[in-house]
């Protein structure tokens, strides 16, 4: 059912043929998973394992990674090849305001905590979602995210922007999962509050959700800020415990894992298993882990879309995997 009504929404632009042998990506024109790049490490790794998720799940959508600048060409030749449509987009840097009462004989804040929060000042990028206005919706990913169950019918959820709950804080919305109307309006709107208003955080999350500030308090289809399910962004930290819950109470399991926290990124377990150091892998992430890994190395090898792409017994095979996760 909820292919059809994608179906029906996507036909009307579907006139262009799907630009690579992907098998089925961009069936659907004006609706699109989004993603953002905006360095040459680790994150990129994290794109291609999505667009692999994204195609042994058959999602219909186009995939659109947004790059900035310092993305090199062999990234962004690699994500194309992993069935990314690559648009570079212009840095847009989170203008961090702390406020004048905020001085440190009042508040420490901890050089540690700021070095970590500075990572983010780029993020505000993602922002360029809201101008894809050839597009009707967009599902926005973060780059450390992994799908792992269909998420196409996202694209009907009503709201002009829509978001889950985060762990911690629990009265905010992570920002790594969204479902966007794209608005110029509304971006000329976001990127004004960033200006003139910032963000104490120094991140997009912080940012919007300061301007998304009724969004705990909303209805899940609020026309400007609309609810998502935990279920659409679990921390991967958490799934295991999670997901034991979500099946005593007869619920829906996850359909989108993030690997939230700058030590808690596939690309570093990655290396910790080069090393033989499994064991440091948290343990409720490792088979998502284990997955992400099978996913990455087949869009990495050149097998999601050249020679006619992952097919038959093999997509099978990584259809199970996310199953099992
Ligand atoms: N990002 C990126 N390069 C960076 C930092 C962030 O491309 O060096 C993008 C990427 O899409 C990433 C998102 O911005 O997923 C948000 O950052 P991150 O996921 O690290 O934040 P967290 O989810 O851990 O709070
Ligand atoms: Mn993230």
């Amino acid at each position: 059912a909820a292919a059809a009504s994608v179906d029906a929404r996507g036909t009307a632009a579907a006139a262009t043929p799907p630009p690579s042998t992907c098998s089925h990506r961009a069936a659907v024109r004006n609706q699109a998973v989004v993603t953002l790049i905006t360095n040459n490490e680790g994150y990129p790794a994290g794109a291609l394992a999505i667009a692999a998720s994204l195609e042994v799940l058959e999602s219909r959508l186009r995939r659109i990674a947004m790059v900035t600048d310092e993305v090199t060409q062999h990234i962004r030749e690699l994500l194309a090849s992993a069935s990314w449509e690559v648009r570079v987009v212009p840095t847009i840097r989170c203008h961090q305001v702390l406020g004048p009462q905020i001085t440190p004989d009042r508040y420490d804040l901890g050089e540690e905590y700021q070095r970590k929060k500075a990572k983010w000042i780029p993020t505000c990028t993602k922002l360029h979602a809201w101008n894809m206005t050839e597009l009707t919706k967009v599902i926005f990913l973060d780059a450390d995210t992994l799908v792992i169950k269909p998420i196409d019918a996202l694209v009907d959820h009503p709201s002009a922007f829509s978001a889950a709950p985060d762990t911690f804080p629990a009265d905010q919305f992570n920002s790594g999962v969204m479902v966007i109307t794209p608005s110029a309006a509304r971006f000329d709107e976001l990127a004004a509050w960033n200006d003139d208003h910032g963000t104490a955080e120094g991140g997009d999350q912080g940012l919007l959700n300061e301007f998304f500030s009724e969004w705990f308090y909303n209805a899940w289809d609020a026309d400007d800020a609309g609810r998502l399910p935990y279920i659409m962004n679990v921390a991967a930290a958490h799934h295991n415990q999670f997901k034991v819950l979500a099946q005593m109470q007869a619920r829906d399991e996850p359909s989108i894992l993030h690997f939230v926290g700058g030590e808690s990124k596939p690309w570093h377990y990655m290396i910790l298993k080069f090393q033989g150091m499994e064991d440091k892998i948290p343990e409720g992430a490792r088979r998502l882990f284990a997955t992400w890994d099978a996913l990455y190395w087949l869009a990495k090898s050149n097998a999601l879309c050249a020679n006619g792409g992952v097919g038959g017994a093999d997509r099978d095979r990584y259809a199970q995997m996310l199953a099992a996760v």
